[in-house]
């Protein structure tokens, strides 16, 4: 069988769906119908709930066909710092950093 990876993302948090894995438990969509309908085209829209929910919704998948991911994890965790960073020498004196410095 192949195996088949849908992802659906509210631009926040990526929810991953295993349609080979799904057991048709219809825990989702009795627990969040706003996001999980599977009347619906797409059947997963993210969008209408918040993060924490659909968290809490996606943890309750018996079979593991549902998984999710945040999206500030995919880029590994990195901020883009936009701050200039200033290095101030002084004699016989410390180093002085100004600046935005992870
Ligand atoms: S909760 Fe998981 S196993 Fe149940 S219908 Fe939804 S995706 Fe499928």
């Amino acid at each position: 069988m192949k195996d088949i990876t849908k992802k659906y993302t509210n631009g926040e948090v990526t929810i991953v769906w295993k349609p080979n894995e799904c057991i048709h438990s219809a825990i989702c969509f009795k627990g969040l119908g706003d996001v999980f309908d599977p009347k619906k085209r797409p059947w997963i829209t993210p969008e209408e709930s918040s993060t924490e929910r659909i968290i809490e919704q996606i943890k309750k998948c018996p079979s593991g066909a549902l998984s999710y991911y945040l999206n500030r994890d995919e880029s590994d965790g990195k901020i883009a710092l936009e701050a200039e960073t200033i290095v101030e020498t002084s004699l016989n004196g410390p180093l002085l950093v100004y600046g935005m410095l992870p």
